[in-house]
């Protein structure tokens, strides 16, 4: 039986300040417990294929003037990024975005603010998200500002878990930092997806890890998508070898 589809984009359009055309109709669908790869260069348009997905782009000025964003097959309604939190989709940020004046537990609580289940639940995941990432447990108390960037990006995803998610869309994790933590933060997704049953969309310059933990990649191109498949075909494909596996 197929899997159940539950994020679909369909052939959208996305326009910037009323005149320039970034997103040139792209379409791509994420089952439930998948982890797909949005690949592409610098400026192909992964970044704004999230933020349209999560209702962000109005804030740049940005807007997506056709096609649909569907979440188990209702639309996604535009202008409210609450709302799709709410849903189960919970974007984290490229650039990590951690509230640097907060302790990192402090930063992990914000995660919960939608739930209202109850204090014993949200100790319960802070000790889910701790199992995930000790070095979070080991930072608990120090300021987020004054960690390091591998250690801000598992903070900012550690926040995005505590509110539950059901996928998460996950912006250039690898950015910045080292190869050793490139791999342990995809190493966490990894187990996150097989363990908690978190989807994943995740945009990617980092084609080569990107393609070992994805299970579907899509390859962007100046706003198009411009090759799509299994992530173990992608691997072996030539074109991506000779342009984005840096084997050329
Ligand atoms: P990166 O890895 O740099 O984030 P990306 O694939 O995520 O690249 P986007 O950030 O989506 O690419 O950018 C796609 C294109 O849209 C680029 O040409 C960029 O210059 C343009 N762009 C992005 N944001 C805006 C904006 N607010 N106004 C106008 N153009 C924008």
């Amino acid at each position: 039986t197929e899997p159940e589809i539950l994020l679909e984009v369909n052939n959208i359009e996305v326009i910037y300040n009323h005149v320039i055309l970034v997103l040139k109709g792209v379409s791509l669908s994420v089952p439930k417990g998948g982890i797909v790869a949005l690949l592409g260069g610098n400026g192909a348009g992964k970044t704004t294929t999230l933020k349209a997905i999560s209702s962000l782009l109005q804030s740049e000025r940005g807007e997506v003037t056709k096609g649909q964003i569907r979440y188990r097959g209702e639309a996604i309604p535009e202008g409210n990024p609450a709302a799709l939190v709410k849903r189960g989709v919970i974007q984290v940020m490229e650039g990590r975005h951690c509230f640097e004046h907060l302790t990192v537990e402090e930063n992990l609580l914000t995660g919960a603010y939608t739930r209202h289940d109850g204090r014993g639940k949200v100790n319960q995941d802070l000790e889910m998200v701790y199992n995930y990432f000790p070095r979070l447990r080991e930072r608990r108390k120090s300021q987020a500002g004054y960690t390091s960037g591998g250690e801000q990006q598992m903070c900012a995803i550690g926040r995005a878990l505590m509110s539950r998610p059901e996928t998460i869309l996950l912006d250039e994790p690898s950015m910045g930092l080292a190869p050793q933590l490139v791999e342990e933060i995809f190493e966490i997704v990894k187990s996150l997806n097989e363990n908690e049953g978190v989807s994943f969309l995740l945009a990617e310059q980092n084609t080569n890890v990107a393609l070992r933990y994805a299970h579907y990649g899509y390859l962007l191109e100046s706003g198009r998508v411009v090759m799509d498949g299994d992530a173990a075909e992608l691997r072996e494909n030539p074109d991506v070898k000779e342009f984005y596996l840096g084997m050329g």
